[in-house]
C-alpha cells in the first residue's frame, strides 16, 4: 500500500519538458542560458525525488504542483547564476581567516590590477636588454631591501616553499627536526607529510615538550643535510618546556657545515611590540641570527596575496631556483603584482600599519573599536520592539592564520540576544544575506566583531540588522 502510494507520488513529478513549457520558465529561458535552466530543473527535481524517497514533506500534493516546482526552479536559476566566489563580510573577529580568504589587500595594491591584468606586461621580459627576463626579479630587490637577505625566491604558497626548499637541499638525505615542532596547519599541511613528499628522511629529536641542542648533535651524521626549525603556529605548549634558540641551532649548523632552515609560517616584517602586541621574531631578526633559509606566507601577517617567500643564503637560493619543481610551484603574475605593491608599502612602517588591512586590524586599539561600535549603533538607529536585544559588549579578536596563537586582542562587538528566533537562525539569516555576513555564535548570542568589519561595510551591516529586526 505504502509503496504504491509512493509510486503514485513519483509519477506526479513533472517531466523536464513540461517544466520548460511553463510560463515562468519560458520567461526565465529568455534571460538565462539553457544549460543553466536545465541544471536548475535537474537539481530541483532530484531534490524532490530524494525527499519523496525519504518520506519528506514533498508528499504534500501542493508541493508537487507544476506551478510550485517551476517557481522553485526560477529561484534556483537566480541562485546558480550568481558567481560562486563572492564577497562576504567578516564579522568573526578573526583577522587572517583562512576560510574567508586570509588577508585582504590594500587599496593601493588594488589600483594596480587593471592595467596588468587586462594588458601585456614585462612579466618575463627585460625591457632594457630587449630579451627574455625572469619573473622573480619583480620582487627580488624590494625583498632584499626590506630584509637584507642575500637571496630571494617566491612561489605559489608557503607549503610549496617548504616542499621546494627541503626537496632541493635534502632529497634522499636526512633532515633533523624537533618533535615539539611536528605541526599540522589548517588540517592539510603536516610537516612529516611534506618531508615524505620531498623525499627527505625525517629524523625526529627530543620530546613533545623539551628538545635540547645535544639532541640534535647526537644524531648528526654524514647523511644530515638540513637542520629544520618550524614555527609552532597554531598551538603552544605550556609548562615544563624547552626549545632551541635559532642562534644556537645556527652555531651547531656552522660547526658541522649543515644549513639551518626556519619555516616561520606567518613571517612578519614589523616589530609589533611597538604597537602593544607581544614580540614575535621578525623575518629580519631570524636572518640576522644567521639562519640560512627562511620561509613564510604572503597572505598571513604580511598582509599580501597567497605566496610562499624563501629568503636566505645566495648559493642555496640559486640551487632552489634550478630545481624543476619551481615550474610546478610558479607564482602567478597577479600575485607578483600584489606582492610587489604590498612590499613597497613596507618602506614606511607607519604607512604599512595604516594601509595594509591585516596590520591595521591587528593594531587597531580597543578605544577606536568602541567608537566604531557607537557609530554602528547610531547607523542602526532605534529598533522597534523586536525579537532580539541589541547591545555592545567586550570580547576578544584573534590574529588567525597560525599567527600569535595565544594573542587575545581586546575588542568591541555587537551582540544580538534572541527573544524568539534562536541565535543559530539569526546566524543563518545573516549568512544568507547579500553579501553574506559571517558572525560568531557563543552561548546562544550572535556576535559581530567590529574589528574585522571594514569601514565601507558598516552601512550594509547596519541595514542588515534593521532588516533582521523587522522579520
Ligand atoms: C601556514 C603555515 C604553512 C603553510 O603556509 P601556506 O601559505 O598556507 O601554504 C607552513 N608552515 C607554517 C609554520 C605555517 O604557519
Amino acid at each position: 500500500m505504502v509503496n504504491t502510494d509512493k509510486k503514485a507520488l513519483f509519477k506526479k513529478i513533472p517531466a523536464v519538458d513540461r517544466l520548460l513549457d511553463t510560463p515562468r520558465i519560458i520567461e526565465a529561458s529568455a534571460e538565462y542560458p539553457r544549460s543553466l535552466v536545465l541544471r536548475a530543473i535537474h537539481q530541483v527535481l532530484d531534490e524532490i525525488r530524494k525527499d519523496l524517497a525519504e518520506g519528506g514533506e514533498s508528499k504534500e500534493s501542493s508541493l508537487l504542483k507544476i506551478e510550485t516546482i517551476s517557481e522553485k526552479v526560477v529561484e534556483r536559476i537566480v541562485l546558480l547564476a550568481q558567481s560562486s566566489l563572492r564577497p562576504v563580510i567578516n564579522a568573526t573577529g578573526i583577522i587572517v581567516h583562512t576560510n574567508l580568504g586570509r588577508s585582504i589587500l590594500a587599496e593601493k595594491v588594488l589600483k594596480r590590477f587593471g592595467p596588468i591584468a587586462g594588458g601585456y606586461s614585462n612579466l618575463e621580459y627585460d625591457i632594457e636588454q630587449g630579451e627574455r627576463g625572469s619573473r622573480y626579479t619583480h620582487v627580488e630587490d624590494i625583498l632584499k631591501e626590506l630584509t637584507s637577505a642575500e637571496g630571494v625566491m617566491v612561489v605559489n604558497n608557503n607549503a610549496g616553499a617548504v616542499l621546494l626548499s627541503i626537496e632541493t637541499l635534502a632529497r634522499d638525505r636526512e633532515v633533523i627536526v624537533s618533535r615539539g615542532q611536528l605541526v599540522e596547519i589548517g588540517g592539510s599541511f603536516r610537516i612529516p607529510d611534506v618531508m615524505r613528499k620531498s623525499g627527505a628522511v625525517m629524523i625526529e629529536v627530543g620530546t613533545t615538550n623539551k628538545t635540547h641542542l645535544q639532541d640534535y648533535e647526537e644524531v648528526i651524521g654524514p647523511d644530515t643535510a638540513l637542520l629544520l626549525s618550524v614555527h609552532k603556529s597554531n598551538f603552544h605548549i605550556v609548562g615544563f618546556t624547552q626549545d632551541i634558540d635559532a642562534s644556537d641551532l645556527v652555531k651547531l649548523g656552522n660547526k658541522y657545515g649543515i644549513p639551518v632552515m626556519e619555516d616561520l609560517g606567518s613571517g612578519c616584517l614589523i616589530n609589533f611590540s611597538e604597537y602593544g602586541i607581544p614580540k614575535e621574531p621578525t623575518v629580519q631578526d631570524v636572518l640576522r641570527q644567521g639562519v640560512d633559509l627562511v620561509t613564510f606566507s604572503g597572505d598571513k601577517l604580511l598582509g599580501g596575496p597567497q605566496a610562499g617567500i624563501i629568503l636566505g643564503r645566495k648559493d642555496l637560493i640559486e640551487s632552489i631556483k634550478k630545481n624543476p619543481l619551481t615550474r610546478a610551484l610558479r607564482i602567478d603574475k597577479l600575485t607578483l603584482l600584489a606582492l610587489e605593491e604590498t612590499l613597497k608599502i613596507y618602506r614606511d612602517e607607519k604607512a604599512a600599519i595604516r594601509e595594509i588591512p591585516t596590520l591595521r586590524m591587528i593594531c587597531q586599539p580597543y578605544s577606536s573599536l568602541k567608537t566604531k561600535g557607537q557609530r554602528l549603533a547610531k547607523m542602526i538607529g532605534k529598533l522597534p520592539n523586536t525579537h532580539f536585544s541589541l547591545d555592545q559588549v567586550d570580547g576578544i579578536s584573534r590574529a588567525g592564520g597560525g599567527a600569535f596563537p595565544l594573542l587575545e586582542l581586546p575588542t568591541r562587538m555587537m551582540s544580538l540576544t534572541p527573544k524568539k528566533l534562536p541565535a543559530h537562525r539569526m546566524e543563518e539569516w545573516l549568512r544568507f544575506h547579500t553579501p553574506p555576513i559571517i558572525v560568531r555564535v557563543e552561548k546562544d548570542q550572535v556576535l559581530l566583531d567590529l574589528r574585522t568589519i571594514q569601514g565601507k561595510e558598516m552601512k550594509i551591516v547596519a541595514q542588515a540588522i534593521r532588516d533582521l529586526a523587522s522579520l
